[in-house]
């Protein structure tokens, strides 16, 4: 009896082997496209609905700049039909194992002509603001030579969404109908979402600000706003009494009328740097935190953050 109890174990513990292994192949052949950042999780989501799956590697709260890959996004990422991300500057935690994924399942978005060439340069290039330095370092943007925010230009988004649909209407032919359906809708809904973003930012156009975190770039432009700089400090350390003195300085003599923290920043580190001023403080989210997916999900980012933008610059 003993005997056949342990010959039973070992078979059972063959079947469940199989067993799972039949899952994890099932899971594999279900593939998805899988996005780095959210912002762009909901254009591909948009364009994609009702062809494929789409799923985001970032959780919220979670930044580009420094995440680091669970074995869980390794899985994914090893079992995706395509792969969309930014670029090496910005996903730094990417390039690695992206070599071992086949180039046409990759979709590097600062590679495709039409975008590169509405890349804005860097933060020091761009703003002539590059005096703010002292405690800071370990941020991104000191060694990417552009601008990689590209999520936040509505007309660089415009061209994600047909390329998206250029690569789903070449892997699913008979679902074009669809997909061209969804861009359609998408396009109609990202232009009336711009028309109503340039009409409420008017009242604020020369207001102006400074920024934590220089990743607005492409929405001021576009939408005529005064960003007079941006600090770089690193969230995670208490600036020295020469930076808080720069920056006081900079914001008296600018009359800023807004700083904006991102929700790393705690609010004691920035309610120092204000302090004897009447600069307010504001709080800016360039990653959708908190939007649920829905076909218009893209357009209540920009409009949260018109939102947010409003709150603190137009505030009486
Ligand atoms: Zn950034």
């Amino acid at each position: 009896m003993q005997k056949f109890m342990a010959l039973f174990c070992r078979f059972f513990t063959k079947v469940s082997v199989l067993f799972l292994f039949m899952i994890t192949s099932l899971s594999a052949a279900h593939a998805t496209i899988v996005v780095s950042v959210k912002p762009i999780g909901f254009i591909v989501e948009a364009i994609a609905d009702g062809v494929t799956d789409t799923s985001v590697l970032l959780p919220d709260g979670a930044s580009p700049h420094t995440y680091s890959l669970k074995p869980s996004d390794l899985a994914k990422i090893h079992s995706a039909e395509l792969v969309v991300w930014i670029s090496e500057d910005m996903e730094t935690f990417l390039p690695n194992v992206l070599k071992s994924v086949a180039e046409s399942k990759q979709l590097a978005l600062t590679a495709i002509p039409q975008i590169q060439t509405l890349l804005r340069k860097g933060h020091s290039q761009a703003n002539g603001d590059s005096d703010h330095h002292d405690d800071a370092s370990d941020h991104d943007h000191d060694h990417g030579t552009h601008d990689e925010h590209i999520w936040l230009s509505p007309q660089i988004v415009k061209i994600i969404a047909h390329t998206i649909r250029d690569r789903l209407i070449a892997q699913y032919p008979d679902k074009q109908a669809v997909v061209d359906e969804n861009l359609n809708e998408f396009m109609i809904n990202l232009t009336e979402t711009e028309q109503n973003i340039a009409k409420k930012l008017i009242p604020v156009q020369n207001k102006g600000y400074f920024v934590f975190h220089d990743a607005y770039g492409y929405f001021e432009s576009q939408f005529g706003l005064k960003n007079l700089g941006s600090f770089t400090l690193n969230p995670a350390v208490q600036p020295g009494v020469q930076t808080v003195y720069a920056i006081q300085q900079s914001l008296k003599e600018h009359h800023a009328v807004c700083v904006f923290r991102e929700p790393q920043f705690s609010p004691s580190v920035i309610d120092k740097l204000v302090k004897g001023t009447t600069v307010r403080v504001g709080e800016l989210d360039p990653l959708g935190t908190g939007i649920a997916p829905a076909k218009d999900a893209y357009s209540q980012l920009l409009l949260k953050l018109t939102g947010q933008l409003l709150a603190c610059l137009d505030h009486q």
